[in-house]
């Protein structure tokens, strides 16, 4: 490893993750503004236009096939940005996933906002170090309250109603989650966005993670509780066949891709 991509690595990677649909950036504009307000916390803003980063994203697609994955780095040491291509990684996640909840808390909104998306941030990366055979692991915040994944948020289920932790919960205001919420509400299911309590969980009928790169995730386990046998909950289940179609037809979220 060389001195100089370690001092690049050191001083912390400020990130994006994105995928396509259809080959086409999804809701890149989004992104490309959660990336300048990740900057802006170090005074920064984006060092490319919202076009030029469009043109080196579909500049990359192309030299790949299928659906693609891409990582949108900015160096704080250097200024440079660099971009990861990668397949869109396939996980067959349909059946549900296993969580289970971190050992350590979400670090404090005062200390280090959970909107920064920045390599290095102590609770997730040891958040993640716990994930081991589960999909993801659930942050507790301080006060107790049920955050998110390590890289994805969270939804519950319960008597009918949808609940997520709300944005005062300490999130990160996922681009899923905000398509899951919307796409919800147009089904006439009723949402809550509150401070959930972690012991909720285990009381939910249904319970969901939320990320760019999988959609919605059902969860079969919680810790030792298993949710469902075969197939996942009703709510949980509509979404799922229903994301896709809502997020494709969702003018915003294809903001300068077509
Ligand atoms: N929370 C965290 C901490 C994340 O890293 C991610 C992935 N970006 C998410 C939630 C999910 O956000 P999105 O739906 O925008 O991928």
């Amino acid at each position: 490893m060389d001195g100089e991509f370690l001092e690049e690595v050191s001083q912390g990677l400020v990130y994006e993750t994105l995928r396509t649909y259809n080959r086409l950036p999804f809701a890149a504009w989004k992104h490309y503004e959660r990336w300048n307000r990740s900057l802006s916390f170090f005074g920064l803003t984006a060092p490319i236009t919202f076009e030029r980063y469009m043109k080196i994203l579909s500049e990359g697609i192309e030299k790949l096939e299928g659906e693609v994955r891409m990582k949108v780095y900015f160096s704080l040491k250097s200024h440079k940005v660099l971009v990861v291509f990668q397949p869109l990684p396939r996980a067959n996640v349909e059946e549900g996933v296993s969580v289970k909840f971190a050992r350590y808390r979400r670090i404090p909104d005062l200390s280090t906002p959970p909107f920064l998306k920045i390599t290095g941030r102590t609770d997730i990366v040891l958040a993640r170090r716990d994930i081991k055979d589960c999909y993801d692991v659930l942050i507790i915040g301080a006060s107790g309250q049920l955050c998110e994944g390590s890289f994805s948020n969270v939804f519950l289920v319960k008597d009918g109603v949808l609940i997520t932790p709300s944005l005062e919960s300490g999130i990160l205001d996922g681009i899923t989650r905000e398509n899951v919420i919307e796409l919800a509400k147009s089904l006439d299911i009723t949402v809550e966005e509150r401070i959930v309590q972690a012991w909720e969980v285990f009381t939910a009928d249904e319970v969901f993670l939320t990320h760019t790169s999988m959609g919605v995730v059902p969860v079969r386990k919680v810790e030792n509780r298993i949710l469902f046998e075969e197939e996942a909950g009703p709510i949980t289940k509509t979404l799922m066949e229903n994301f896709e179609p809502f997020a494709l037809n969702r003018k915003e979220n294809w903001v300068g891709a077509l």
